[in-house]
Parts: structure tokens; sequence; C-alpha cells
């Protein structure tokens, strides 16, 4: 039986889809205005092996992520730069993307970006100002929370009191409102050049909270199964979700509410503003692999925090080439035909352990060392001599499933890029390099880099290396 901790009641509850077989998803995505860090990707990673475990289950998932592009930090930076918001954004998202391959994430179904999707986000706020859940004040619109009572309902604070200033994200504002709680659905903007959108009340852009309503509904409609994202996004913005949502069409928005906890810096959150954050580009120039790292972000349950430290990085790179050499290893087996009854046995009970793992919560810490209890039993079976093809074929049949879920084995060896591919780039960038065009040139050792080719450049020129 699958369950998941939802945070909506606070306990881990069965689950079961609205539609039977069906899982319609939702995994609020990133901020487009940097590079994302390893944290980020550890929401992101956790979002990706939740929808890959659905699938492994049978479920015919539809899986939205968006991209948050309208944002006060892109819109200051572009105009800072005196850019477009799509110009700002832009090397980001191919960025975000490249990154998220590398890290072996699946790509969404859908990955809508709130700024294609403004006219969905002014109709949300037209009925909300119809039905007096929302109001217009210095010519922003806020969300009403006394015409919401549920409000609070997700991250269970008691509202009694004045809070504003109590989080770090709640909406402070300058502006008039009537109660501190209320926050912004649409902001005022004054100045002609200023980004905006016109809107019947008036010309603005939209909160944050607005996009991923409008996002999610559009692609899911208004009432869905699981919404997921960092334990932060928790309150304010998923409480913000649920009001909006939940006020405008008057229908349960989502049935289960799925939060990741955070990777953690010596005790600190792991964050930009801290300085303690990693990209994922900056980790992979360190000589490490796109598969470790993803195999160290899955190595804590979601639920519980994780500590990054690159000694623990290293032992997970010790570990993936561990899980790939042993998949070489039985693929190489060629005992004849038969099969050995206890070389059946440990498959079954691995696969079995395996799912429960991932049942219960999705405990991919469990998981994996239900993977690591087969690959050591297979190994010392293996130093008696190579594996029966049937056995052989059972222990690889269960690793293909451990990887469509986890994807820690890597791909095989013939997806990788080839020899002659790599030079061609090699070339580029030294020609990138002769013209003086260093963005190009780092542009094309980030590009190999995301795929584990590490470049060294030595007197006798580049040398390079799989990582
Ligand atoms: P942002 O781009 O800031 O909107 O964040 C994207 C996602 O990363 C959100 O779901 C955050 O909750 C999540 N996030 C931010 N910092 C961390 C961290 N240190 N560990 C895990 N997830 C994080
Ligand atoms: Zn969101």
């Amino acid at each position: 039986m699958l369950r998941f901790t939802n945070t909506l009641s606070g306990e881990v509850e069965e689950f079961v889809p609205l539609e039977e077989g069906k899982v319609r998803m939702y995994v609020c995505g990133p901020t487009v205005w940097d590079f994302a860090h390893i944290g980020n990707f550890r929401t992101f990673t956790f979002g990706d092996v939740l929808q890959r475990y659905l699938r492994y289950k049978g479920f015919d998932v539809t899986y939205v992520m968006n991209l948050t592009d309208v944002d006060d930090r892109i819109i200051n930076e572009a105009a800072k730069k005196k850019i477009s918001i799509d110009e700002m954004t832009a090397p980001f998202i191919v960025a975000f993307n490249e990154d998220m391959a590398a890290l072996g994430n699946q790509d969404p179904d859908v990955q809508p970006r709130a700024t294609e999707h403004i006219p969905e986000m002014i109709d949300i706020i037209q009925k909300l100002l119809d039905n007096g859940k929302a109001y217009e004040s210095d010519g922003s619109i806020y969300f009403r929370i006394t015409e919401f009572p549920a409000y609070g309902k997700l991250a269970k604070i008691n509202f009694e009191g004045n809070i504003a200033g109590g989080s770090e994200r709640v909406d402070t504002d300058k502006y008039d409102k009537e109660d501190a709680r209320d926050f912004a659905l649409w902001k005022l903007v004054e100045d002609e050049d200023a980004t905006g959108w016109d809107a019947p009340f008036g010309r603005g852009r939209p909160g944050w909270h607005i996009e991923c309503s409008a996002m999610s509904m559009k692609y899911l409609g208004e009432t869905f199964d699981i919404h997921a994202g960092g334990a932060d996004l928790k309150f304010p913005h998923h409480e913000n979700e649920i009001a909006q949502s939940e006020g405008s069409t008057g229908k349960l928005f989502s049935k289960y509410w799925l939060h990741g906890e955070f990777l953690k810096v010596d005790n600190d959150t792991m964050s930009k503003s801290l300085g303690n954050a990693h990209t994922l580009r900056d980790v992979m120039k360190q000589g490490f692999s796109a598969l470790a790292i993803r195999y160290m972000l899955i190595s804590a349950p979601y639920k519980k925090q994780l500590n990054f430290t690159f000694e623990g990085l290293k032992g997970a790179e010790t570990t993936v080439a561990r899980l790939k050499q042993f998949r070489r290893l039985v693929a190489e087996s060629n005992g004849g035909d038969g099969s050995d009854p206890e070389v059946a046995e440990a498959v079954s009970k691995a696969v079995s352990a395996f799912e429960n793992a991932l049942d219960d919560d999705l405990n991919t810490a469990r998981a994996l060392a239900a993977i690591h209890d087969l690959v050591s039993d297979i190994n010392t079976r293996l130093t008696d001599g190579p594996l029966m093809n049937d056995d052989r074929d059972a222990v690889l049949k269960a690793v293909d499933g451990f990887n469509s879920v986890l994807g820690i084995f890597g791909e095989e060896e013939s997806e990788e890029m080839l020899d002659e591919d790599i030079e061609k780039l090699i070339e580029e960038r030294q020609q990138a390099r002769a013209n003086r065009d260093f963005a190009r040139s780092d542009e094309i050792r980030d590009q190999l880099a995301v795929r584990g080719i590490i470049l060294e450049d030595t007197n006798d020129g580049v040398r390079w290396k799989r990582g």
C-alpha cells in the first residue's frame, strides 16, 4: 500500500488518486534568475523520484513543473541590465534544463512559464474580486483572508494576533491592507517603462503565489492529486495558493501536499543568501559526477534533512562506481542455461524490500539499502563463477526496475557521449578561446561538465576524462 505524509492532514495517509489509475501532480519549479543550487535540486530530484515511482506502480501520471519567470528579483535584474525578462531568464532556463538532464531528472509533461499565463492569473483574481475575497487598495489587489476561514489549514499556524513580520517570507508590503496577513495578488505598476501587464483592474504584475495557482489548475484541473515542493514553501506560498484557488473555485485544490526537507551545510540551510550554496556546475567542475550527486541527494528520505559534505559526496562517487561495475559484471555473466533458486530468491526479496521502502512514504534510503543487499549477495555469488543465464536476466531486470525509479546506475555505456563528439566540442572551445570568446568557451566547458566530461588545461594542450 502506497503511503505519503500529507502535510494537509499532518498524517501518513494511503495514496488514493482522485481518478483510478491516474495521477495529476504539480511541483513548484525554480525561480529562473540564477543557477539553481544542489539544495534546490534535492527538492526537484525528490519530485522526479516521486513521479517515476508513481509510473513504476502503473499510474498514468501527468507531471507539471513550472518556471517562475516573473519575480521581483528577475524584474529588478532585467531593469538594471536594460534587457527584457526573457533575455534575462533564457540562459538560466537553458542551464536549469541542462542540469536537470545531467542529474537524470526526467522532463515534466508540461513546463509552463508564468509570463505565458498572465490571462489565467487575471481570471482568478477577477473571480476573487467578484466574490469578495479580494479587494483593491492603492491600485494593488489583495486577498482578503477574513473571507477564507480555512486559512492556515496547511501550515497549521495559529493566526491569532498579528503575525506580520513573523516570517521572513510573509508579504509585508508598504501598501495599505485591511489585515496584515492579506497578501498581494496583483501589484500596481505605475511606471510606463517598468514591466507590467494590463488587466481590467489596472496595469500591474502578479504576485508569486497566484502564478502557481493559475498554472497548476490550467493543466491539472481545479482539483488534482499531488502538490509538492520544498518545506519552506508550506507557508506562505502553498497556504496562499490554497486560499486563492479554493477561494475562487469553491473546490478542494490539491488532495495531497508533499514537502521535501532541506539540504543543509553544517546545520545551516543551503541558500544563496547565506553564501554556502553550490551550483551543480561548481560541484561537477571539482570532478564529481552528476550521478554521484543524484545518489547523495536521494540517500536520505525526503522527509529528513540531509547534511551536505564533500566527504559524503566522495562516498557516493565510490558507491555509484560500484553499482555501475556490478551491472557490467552481471551483464557479462554467461553461466549456461538454468537458474539457481538461491539467486532467484535473493532477487525477489530485494524487489519486495525496494517496493516496501518506497511505498512507505518514499523511503529512498531503505530502497537503496535493499539494492545494496542484493549487490552484496550477488557479488559473493559471483566469486564462485558467472551467473546462470536465467539468473543473470532476472538480476538485470530487477536492476532496470530500480534504475527506472532511482536512476542511480547511470546510462548504458552506449548512451554516453562519443569520443569524437567530445573532441569536436573541445576543438570548438579552443577556437573560441583563440577568438577571446570566453563566454562560449566557458559554456562548452559547462556543457561537457554536465555530461560528466572533465577538462584539464595542461601545458601540452587540453586533456579530458570521463567523471
Ligand atoms: P526557488 O528557486 O528559490 O523558488 O526554489 C526552488 C525550490 O528549491 C523550492 O521548492 C525550495 O523549497 C527548494 N529549496 C531551496 N533551498 C533548498 C535546500 N537547501 N534544500 C532543499 N530544497 C531547497
Ligand atoms: Zn509554487
